[in-house]
């Protein structure tokens, strides 16, 4: 079969005939040819998939807006088929969570984002993504996203792999987050429990939040664990009670208190030798300081330190999202 190779020559070319004034009647065939040559470009372009890419910019367009609480809301965006970031099909055991980086288009800021499922990412998954994006007002990036409504466009790039699980390495995984900081554990139990395999790890999580109404995605999270109470526990916990409520009208499965030593030492227990888990912690960076001690220069783990150190909990052990 001939092949088509476009070669790169250092030999030099031999001296170019005199251009020819075209004739006449040539005109109309060149013509013809252009736009015919205008119309395939026209048609091409128009029928490229505007793909996800982790290494390209790609502005998506802005579904819906629901808000959650007054300063976070659920932003479901259109998304086209995304190409799966490289590497991530070798393994099929491993188990991703995903980000996507969203920019402002006018200056060089980005910022992460968790989807709430990674299976949107997938050429056979939904083709819309949810960001649950809080509004920091002193923030770069968050107010920008928050003054969009639906129908404007977000500008992304990824997926990104924040993290991945393979069976091979753990038992257990156990999550404790803040805030928005639930995102890829939700990311997690959502894609684990829809996925066939029974390959799977035992999850909890430990969810801290600033009062019982600023705990996002409860009832989806609820869900979860009724679907399958033998693989997914859950523990929610508030700084404090909303206004005008009492413990006796607040959610009974919430409890009162922050997530310091005493109350995670309650709900983790001891480390056990043999059992092999590791702890996710993600939230606000004071929360992922007192849990798991301060990150290392240029965004790096840096050593265990807070809660989990005092649990004996190592550096393989814990993950600061
Ligand atoms: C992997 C990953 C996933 C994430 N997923 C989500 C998600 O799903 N949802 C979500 O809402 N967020 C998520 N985040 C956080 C998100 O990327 C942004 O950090 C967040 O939206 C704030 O961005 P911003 O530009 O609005 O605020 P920034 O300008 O980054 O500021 C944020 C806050 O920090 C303060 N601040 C800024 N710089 C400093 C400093 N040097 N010292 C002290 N304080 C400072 C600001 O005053 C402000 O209150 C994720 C982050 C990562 C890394």
């Amino acid at each position: 079969m001939p092949v088509s190779v476009r070669r790169y020559s250092t030999a030099p070319s031999p001296p170019s005939p005199p251009p020819e004034r075209p004739s006449n009647r040539l005109l109309p065939l060149t013509a013809g040819f252009v736009l015919l040559a205008g119309g395939a470009y026209l048609y091409l372009a128009r029928e490229e998939p505007p793909l996800l890419g982790y290494d390209r910019w790609t502005p998506v367009k802005i579904k819906s807006i629901t808000p959650l609480t007054p300063e976070t809301s659920l932003f479901r965006l259109e998304v086209p088929k995304a190409l799966l970031p490289p590497g991530l099909g070798s393994d099929p055991s491993a188990r991703p969570i995903l980000s996507l980086f969203v920019k402002e288009p006018n200056l060089q800021i980005q910022r992460a984002y968790t989807p709430l499922t990674s299976s949107s990412f997938n050429p056979s998954g939904p083709a819309e993504l949810d960001l649950v994006i809080k509004r920091y007002a002193d923030g770069e990036l968050s107010p920008y996203i928050h003054r969009l409504g639906p129908g404007d466009e977000l500008t992304v790039r990824g997926p990104a792999i924040t993290w991945y699980y393979r069976p091979q390495d753990w038992d257990e995984v156990t999550f404790v987050v803040g805030g928005t900081g639930v995102a890829p554990a939700y990311q997690f139990v959502k894609d684990m429990l829809s996925a066939s395999s029974i390959d799977t790890p035992k999850v909890s999580i430990v969810y801290a939040s600033p009062s019982p109404s600023r705990i996002l995605l409860k009832d989806s999270l609820d869900a979860f664990r009724e679907q399958d109470p033998s693989r997914l526990s859950l523990h929610y916990l508030a700084d404090r009670l909303d206004p005008n409520t009492s413990s006796k009208t607040a959610p009974q499965d919430v409890t009162i208190a922050f997530p310091d030593g005493m109350t995670l030492k309650k709900l983790l227990g001891k480390k056990e030798d043999g059992k092999r888990r590791v702890v996710i912690v993600c939230g606000p960076e004071g929360m992922v300081e007192a849990v798991a001690g301060p990150r290392g220069r240029n965004f790096s783990q840096g050593r265990v330190g807070g809660v989990l150190k005092e649990l004996g909990f190592t550096e393989r052990e814990v993950v600061k999202l």
